[in-house]
């Protein structure tokens, strides 16, 4: 790496108007440190996606970037998600930065840990992920069902780091590279490990979140669950077929039972409820193996229609370069 590179740093912002005003110079502090540091070149930005907030958020960016050059942002068209907004953000810095790094706007990942993440990209690293070294702040829950999703993923086959969530550093090159993947069901933390380059890590401790709430409750992570393994895996499927295989066992073995009952004459009409028992299992099965591949189907359909993941209907900055069909 030669000469200081430009870094963008790109905030995702749902309704987050009571904790902006907080977090927004802490980043730009941190930039601004980076930069006197001699880390980092002065024409790197601080980012905000506005991903279709009701409340001021929009305002508070627009107000932001009039304030300091450093700031700039982008505004959705409508709330798309956070793993849209973040792409919404990655693809517009592309062709201008020479790394991002994406964090979220509440304050719990610490932003010091930017420093070492610039200092591995300088030593080659195309990918740093950040990566939590401690769930302390976070609930029993979400900590308890974190670290069995990262199982649950690990052995349907996603390749992903282990207490990454989206706090990462990504070169151009990289950007590039991602920019060819068109999935519309998008799971990034699973993705980049995925497009591969020489990556690396740096941890650091998450924090509480420093005003307004999570836009995270139970099932909005079920879904990002659920999303996560079938979006890297069809291992579910298999999995479907190999329960099949289990159940066609258990029958054979059940005729032969009855067989050996009727011939050696010990058969009578009882058995009803086991009948029953029997019947609600299967049927239960057959709709949970149905739903899964549903859940495949659905994805197929919304990946078959190309529809453009994000719009940007504003933008507090000029952006001279090509468009980006999201
Ligand atoms: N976010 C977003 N769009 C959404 C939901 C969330 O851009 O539809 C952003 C949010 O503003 C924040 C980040 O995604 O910067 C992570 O959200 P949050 O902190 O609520 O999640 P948690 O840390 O509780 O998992
Ligand atoms: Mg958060």
């Amino acid at each position: 790496m030669t000469g200081k590179p430009i870094l963008w740093i790109v905030i995702p912002c749902y309704n987050e108007s009571e904790v902006l005003p907080i977090t927004a110079p802490m980043f730009l502090a941190q930039l601004t440190r980076m930069r006197d540091a001699g880390k980092i070149s002065d024409k790197s930005r601080v980012l905000f996606v506005n991903d279709g907030s009701r409340d001021n958020t929009w305002e508070i960016i627009e107000k932001l970037a009039v304030s300091d050059p450093h700031y700039i942002g982008i505004c959705l068209s409508r709330n798309r998600g956070h793993q849209n907004a973040l792409t919404a953000g990655m693809m517009e810095a592309r062709g201008h930065v020479d790394c991002i790094i994406s964090i979220d706007a509440d304050g719990q990942d610490d932003i010091r840990a930017m420093d070492a993440m610039i200092d591995e990209y300088r030593n080659g690293s195309e990918v740093v992920y950040g990566v939590r070294s401690s769930r302390t702040t976070d609930t029993w829950f979400k900590r308890t069902t974190a670290q069995m999703y990262y199982r649950l993923l690990e052995h349907f086959g996603g390749d992903i780091v282990y207490n990454h969530a989206d706090y990462r550093l990504v070169s151009s090159a990289v950007l590039d590279s991602f920019a060819n993947f068109h999935e519309v069901n998008l799971f990034l933390r699973g993705l980049f490990p995925l497009i591969g380059y020489k990556s690396s890590t740096v941890s650091y401790a998450r924090e509480e979140r420093l005003a307004g709430q999570s836009h995270y409750p139970l099932m909005k992570m079920i879904s990002l669950a659920v999303d996560g393994i079938t979006s890297l895996s069809v291992r579910p499927i298999r999995f479907i077929t190999n329960l099949g295989v289990f159940c066609s066992l258990l029958g054979v073995a059940g005729i032969i039972w009855v067989l050996v009952r009727k011939v050696t004459g010990h058969l009578s009409v009882l058995g009803w409820s086991s009948t029953v028992c029997l019947i609600l299992f299967l049927g239960g099965i057959q709709l949970i193996s149905l739903g899964v591949i549903g859940e495949y189907i659905g994805k197929i359909y919304m990946e078959c229609k190309h529809r453009p993941r994000f719009i940007i209907s504003e933008r507090t900055w000029v952006c001279q370069e090509r468009e980006y069909k999201g």
